[in-house]
């Protein structure tokens, strides 16, 4: 049996409990390592065989998994964030499928909302936002045309950019060429709940040059849209006093 196990934005608190327990009893472990933190490699047990995926082509990372099932092992893959988020994990599995062996998926936190904690941000506030467009800049992976930047800008829905952090300027320039104000808000968090974690709040106008002056072009999100400064919301209409719901009666009512 395989288990993909979500390993959290950083912080070893903050994999799953069932994730956890999965490490725990996992007689081999394959971790993605450019990202994992490797102190949740500390859960596996004594003689657990692991192994570091960002060595590993696909199917290398199937031989081994392969091998492991023949013998009657329990795998864990474990992918940094969410595996649903950027994991690659259809790849795997529709393998895995060919092979008849099964699996299933521990979902965790995804940097994203690793990154949100970080800032005490709400991606959704109601007058400003009520969307959140996770995308990347295009790089080796083509991005479709009808989702370029370009495009998604025009909702000015809150935006979250992976895996874009080596190409801000592009970013910024694109971003601004499409029509966003030079004064958009954004957020760059860099290995969001590590130790090492750094957030900076610049202007789209100044993306690059923050990101470029703090040496960050890797593991980082950036945050773009009016959300990330905080202000100019209006309440929820859920803890609106007038308000009535379903758990609630909505002190309107009386006035009436
Ligand atoms: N599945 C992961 C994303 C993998 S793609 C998730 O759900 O978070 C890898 C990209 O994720 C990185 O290039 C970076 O943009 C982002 N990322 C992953 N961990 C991060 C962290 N702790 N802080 C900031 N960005 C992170």
């Amino acid at each position: 049996m395989v288990h993909f196990v979500g390993a959290g934005p950083g912080a070893p608190d903050l994999i799953t409990l069932r994730g956890k327990r999965h490490l725990e009893e996992a007689d081999v472990i394959i971790y993605a390592g450019s990202l994992v933190n490797k102190e949740l490699l500390d859960f596996a047990k004594a003689g657990c065989e692991i192994y570091d995926s960002a060595k590993l082509d696909l199917n290398e990372v199937i031989s081994i998994i392969k091998r492991a099932t023949d013998e009657g092992k329990e795998i864990v893959r474990l992918h940094t964030g969410d595996p649903s988020i950027y994991g690659a994990i259809r790849e795997q599995m529709d393998l895995l499928e060919e092979a008849g062996i099964p699996y299933d998926v521990t979902p965790g936190v995804s940097s994203f909302c690793g990154a949100a904690a970080s800032l005490n941000l709400e991606y959704t506030l109601p007058g400003i936002s009520q969307s959140v467009i996770i995308t990347r800049i295009d790089g080796r992976t083509a991005v479709p045309e009808k989702e370029s930047l370009e495009q998604l800008s025009k909702h000015e829905a809150t935006m979250v950019f992976f895996l874009s952090a080596g190409d801000t300027l592009g970013l910024q320039t694109r971003l601004i060429d499409s029509g966003m104000s030079p004064e958009t808000p954004c957020a760059i968090v860099y290995k969001a709940t590590w130790p090492e974690e750094e957030k900076y709040i610049c202007t789209l106008a100044n993306l690059n040059e923050t990101a470029t002056s703090h040496g960050i072009s890797k593991t980082a999100l950036i945050i773009v849209g009016k959300v990330v400064s905080g202000k100019d919301y209006e309440n929820s209409k859920l803890y609106d006093p007038g308000f009535t719901t379903m758990y609630r009666q909505g002190k309107d009512i009386e006035t009436r």
